[in-house]
């Protein structure tokens, strides 16, 4: 089998070159988990890898914030056999909407495509902590937390993934000057990724 970085660089959801990114820092790296989330099959592939990492939590529902979270979440439920819910910002605020309801007696897992700083992570904790759940972790796909990341709940994930970036006037790349700067999602690709058979 594959293993996850594999799969990740096989449907594009990590790519590596010379990137622009928003912040107008560079880097030598770029993840879109929505690409890999593309492929159903290899979504299930990677992320059966968590579940593996969580099926004797006796979670009873997995809670993934939109959107990035909905469908890992998603996935992740349904491999464990329990329910997914979603919370959604609202006039600016975390929410539990769509008639959801969690309470004393869950133990849920909050799941996300990537983790950076768990800063957006803790609104959903303290969301579903104040409807008297408990959140006993968070799951991911990417695990992109830097080493002094001060995250509370532990993190289950299909991949640590670290990315170097660095200023415009301090970037070993631009020094190299064998890769040209572009945007990430604005490389074209050879050939449509296939899905594989499992
Ligand atoms: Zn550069």
């Amino acid at each position: 089998m594959q293993d996850n970085l594999t799969i990740l660089k096989q449907c594009e959801a990590f790519l590596e070159g010379h990137f622009l990114l928003s912040s107008g820092r560079h880097s030598g790296g770029y993840c879109q988990c929505a690409k890999l989330l593309r492929f159903p099959a290899l979504a299930e592939q990677v992320l059966s890898t968590v579940a593996l990492q969580v099926k004797d939590l006796a979670v009873t529902k997995v809670c993934g914030p939109a959107m990035g979270g909905v469908i890992v979440s998603y996935e992740l439920a349904r491999q464990l056999g329990v329910e997914s819910i979603f919370t959604e910002r609202k006039d600016g605020e975390m929410q539990l909407r769509r008639g959801f309801t969690v309470g004393k007696g869950d133990k849920i897992l909050i799941a996300e495509d990537v983790i950076t700083t768990g800063k957006s992570t803790m609104e959903t904790v303290k969301v579903l902590e104040d409807m008297g759940a408990e959140v006993i972790g968070a799951v991911c796909i990417a695990d992109r937390r830097a080493g002094d990341c001060a995250f509370v709940l532990p993190v289950y994930a299909a991949l640590k993934l670290t990315i170097d970036s660095y200023e415009p006037d301090d970037c070993p790349l631009c020094r190299a000057g064998t890769l040209a700067l572009e945007k990430p999602g604005s490389r074209e690709m050879p050939a449509i990724v296939k899905q594989r058979e499992i």
